[in-house]
């Protein structure tokens, strides 16, 4: 016959292997035990630290399970509890019939049965356990049963299925929780692989693929691409000023900067492309299933324009920008060549000005080549003394006389010849050797102006890097006291062009104003600050950059902007300097927007040496002392003037300035035949280029207007009899200046309407007439 025992346990294996979940196992446990071996309640005590078990499992009547689920019970106690039983072979039994047990504080649970006299009978206090013994020998939980189905106490045969069913459980714990224990551990595993694959290839700080990663990136991008014939494009890319950003707000501001670059560059991304960090300020992108190079400029475009907005670091908000270089593959481009070509145009889009891209093209390469030479070459120029400072003048605008002189860095390369600072200065910057650079062109500087003597200033370019340094000041102090230099012809000229706020920048400043030296903001409207800087920055003097000054005769958008600055510069007490005059023309709007002092071309180029120093005097012979202050003005700066074309630079607008011609009465009539009304600061001069000046007379041939860019041509004495201009009007002629407009030949008229003038003014006029006739006469044709 066969056991019913063993298709029980074979029954009770298959459940107890069903699941390798521990708490499953140990759920099933209890529940097989009441499923299939004949008892009503079976409860499990798990081992749960080297102390303590606890009652993981039960299956039973409920308020059994309410009874015991989660509680604890010491080792000891079970130690107790199963010394004082009877061994049931390898159960325990404790005799709830037995009253010597003093084992009643064990009891958690007594069912509610009838206790009757009956040996086989289940006695309520009676309790049979199973201990399960783990592989490892140790006990591990205890099992115990209660309620036999049947109310007898288990024969032999139900204990020894018990037993064997301990055995099996025991097992099913082991096995249960060794999988859990593997499934941590290969978890833990799993991920500190892949966290070590990540950091692997991936920069710490921004998260985004490093190098290694990204140059497999690339080899892979180009092989597809060979096979897809679709182009593949790398971006190099580089946060314009970041040096700055760290050194004026600290590295962990710059650090932030990074990540949100980084950040930025993901969320512009298309699924297939990869950003990475070469390190630095240094991103790089690769774009693939390109249709062309245009696809990847758009991206481009995309990224200036993302990256132009303010992003919010540690509570600043700054304004950043990027460079970007771009090299699109060929079938034969590597991976290294491709970067190396997107670095070069990298490079370019850097010199052209920052804040732009530039795609690479051949020649590019030689000339990444030329500047890799110049760089090792920057580092010895110095110590070879292939340095030189130039010098150019600064002029005061109504006479043209030299206030003081702007010192330029010149490189005298012994194969290149003379290099100018935008050929070296960013390559300087970039690297470490700016510092002894600044220095000794400060030293220098300041020896040479204290050796001329005089009062002319000089003028020195400090790099907002050099700024931000703290001990700038107490260099530039014992630079003065070595070299005698009085601090108060010392300027120092600092750039806006950072992309943070001014309250650093104040501080500097302050530090070298204190040392009486005068700190002059240059460039001003190029970069990032607007008009409020100037009111912000104590500055004492601001220089207007020179794209504006380049564009103030046509442009009325500078002349506007110009006009506010000096509006503002006036009010808050700062000096104005133009630079980058290079005409008449733009001086003249110059003065007549108010702007008292000028530098460019126009009156000096940057020399080795500093033309003749000093004011041209003016004879003394030729003073008259009873003129009234402005015509004695006039009459000093017509003095100045060594030839006829010099005498052009005292414009009609300065003679008009010196009669006071302010509201509007007088009109002027151009060589375009249009009368217009003069007002404060809306003086023409598209119109009137003043070549020669000149007292009109009768038989002069004056343009009366240009019809179809040819002078049409009258005589003076025509011209005031004209019925548009002069007795047609009724006006009476009182003073007229001929000009020459630049390239026309054409003579053409500034006539002024007397109708409104007043007795004094004519007179002032005629003297006036007299000065000018006086100093042309004086002059060499
Ligand atoms: P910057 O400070 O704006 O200097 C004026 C630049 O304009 C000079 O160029 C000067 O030669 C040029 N310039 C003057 N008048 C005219 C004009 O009428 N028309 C035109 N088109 N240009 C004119 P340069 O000497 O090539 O210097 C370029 C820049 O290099 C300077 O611009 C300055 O920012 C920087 N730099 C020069 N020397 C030093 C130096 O010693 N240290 C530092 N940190 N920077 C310097
Ligand atoms: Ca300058
Ligand atoms: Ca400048």
């Amino acid at each position: 016959m066969e056991d019913p025992s063993v298709d029980i346990l074979a029954g009770v294996a298959q459940r107890l292997g069903a699941s390798l979940d521990l708490t499953q196992t140990l759920e099933q446990i209890t529940r097989v035990v009441v499923d299939s071996l004949g008892f009503g309640v079976a409860t499990l005590n798990l081992r749960i630290s080297p102390d303590d078990f606890e009652v993981v499992a039960i299956t039973g009547p409920d308020d059994v399970r309410l009874a015991l689920l989660g509680r604890l019970r010491p080792q000891k106690d079970w130690d107790e509890a199963l010394k004082a039983s009877q061994h049931w072979g390898r159960l325990r039994f404790l005799d709830g019939r037995d009253s010597s047990s003093e084992l009643g504080h064990l009891y958690w649970y007594i069912p509610d049965l009838p206790a009757d006299d009956d040996p086989g009978s289940w006695h309520p206090m009676d309790a049979l356990f199973a201990p399960l013994y783990g592989a490892d020998g140790a006990l591990c939980a205890v099992l115990s049963v209660d309620l036999p189905l049947d109310g007898r106490r288990p024969d032999a045969n139900d204990c020894r299925l018990l037993e064997h069913f301990a055995i099996q459980a025991a097992l099913a714990i082991d096995h249960a929780r060794l999988y859990a224990d593997l499934q941590h551990a290969m978890e833990e595993q799993s991920r500190v692989q892949r966290e070590l694959q990540h950091r692997a290839l991936h920069d710490s700080l921004t998260g985004l693929a490093n190098r290694e990663l990204l140059l497999d990136r690339l080899d892979q991008a180009l092989a597809r691409s060979r096979r897809d014939g679709r182009a593949v494009a790398v971006l190099f890319l580089d946060l314009d000023h970041f040096k700055l950003v760290n050194d004026s707000l600290g590295h962990a501001v710059g650090d932030e900067l990074l990540v949100a670059v980084g950040e930025l560059l993901q969320h512009h991304l298309r699924e297939v492309d990869t950003a990475g960090r070469l390190g630095g300020d240094e991103f790089v992108l690769v774009l693939e299933e390109l249709t062309g190079p245009a696809e990847a400029i758009a991206v481009a475009e995309r990224l200036l324009l993302a990256t132009r907005q303010t992003v919010d670091v540690a509570g600043e908000a700054l304004r950043t920008s990027l460079s970007i270089g771009i090299a699109v593959a060929n079938s034969r481009s590597t991976s290294s060549e491709l970067l190396a070509e997107a670095d070069a145009a990298l490079y370019r889009a850097k010199a052209a000005g920052r804040g732009r891209w530039e795609v690479f093209d051949a020649d590019m390469r030689s000339e990444a080549l030329a500047q890799l030479a110049l760089r090792s070459e920057l580092s010895e120029a110095l110590a070879a003394e292939q340095f030189d400072v130039f010098y150019q003048p600064i002029v005061r605008l109504s006479d043209g006389q030299v206030l003081g002189y702007e010192a330029l860095l010149r490189w005298q390369h012994p194969v290149r010849g003379l290099l100018l600072p935008a050929a070296f200065l960013s390559i300087l910057e970039d690297g470490d050797s700016d510092s002894p650079v600044a220095e000794w062109v400060l030293e220098r500087v300041c020896a040479d102006a204290a050796l001329w003597g005089g009062t002319e200033f000089v003028s020195v370019n400090i790099s907002p890097r050099q700024l931000a340094r703290p001990e700038l000041a107490r260099r530039v102090a014992s630079v003065l006291e070595r070299t005698g230099l009085d601090a108060d012809r010392l300027w120092v000229e600092i750039t806006e062009d950072r992309p943070v706020d001014a309250r650093q920048d104040i501080a500097d400043v302050l530090r070298l104003r204190d040392l009486g030296v005068h700190v002059v903001l240059d460039d001003f409207g190029s970069g990032y600050a607007g008009l409020s800087y100037l009111q912000r920055l104590p500055a004492d003097v601001v220089k207007i950059d020179a794209g504006f000054i380049a564009g103030i005769v046509e442009d009325a958008v500078s002349r506007g902007i110009v006009g506010a600055v000096v509006g503002l510069a006036d009010v808050l007490g700062l000096s104005v300097v133009a630079e980058g005059v290079e005409t008449t023309r733009q001086a003249d709007v110059l003065h007549t927007l108010g702007v008292t002092i000028g530098q460019g071309f126009l009156w000096g180029h940057p020399e080795p040496r500093p033309m003749s120093v000093g004011p041209l005097s003016v004879p003394k012979a030729q003073l008259v002392d009873d003129l009234p202050g402005d015509l004695r003005r006039l009459q000093a700066a017509l003095a100045v003037a060594t030839d006829r074309r010099q005498l052009a630079k005292v414009s009609v607008q300065a003679c008009l300035r010196s009669v006071g011609a302010d509201a509007g009465s007088f009109t002027v009539a151009s060589e375009d035949g249009f009368a217009h009304r003069l007002h404060s600061v809306g003086f023409d001069h598209d119109l009137v280029e003043p070549y020669r000046v000149m007292p009109l007379t009768a038989d002069l041939p004056v343009c009366e207007a240009l019809r179809d860019g040819q002078p049409v041509w009258m005589l003076q004495s025509e011209l005031l009899a004209h019925p548009k201009f002069g007795a047609g009007r009724g006006a009476e002629p009182v003073f007229a200046l001929g000009c020459v407009p630049a390239g026309t030949g054409a003579v053409s008229v500034v006539w002024f309407d007397t109708v409104a003038l007043e007795p004094e003014l004519k007179t002032h006029l005629a003297a006036m007439t007299a000065i000018i006739g006086e100093r042309l006469a004086q002059l060499p044709r």
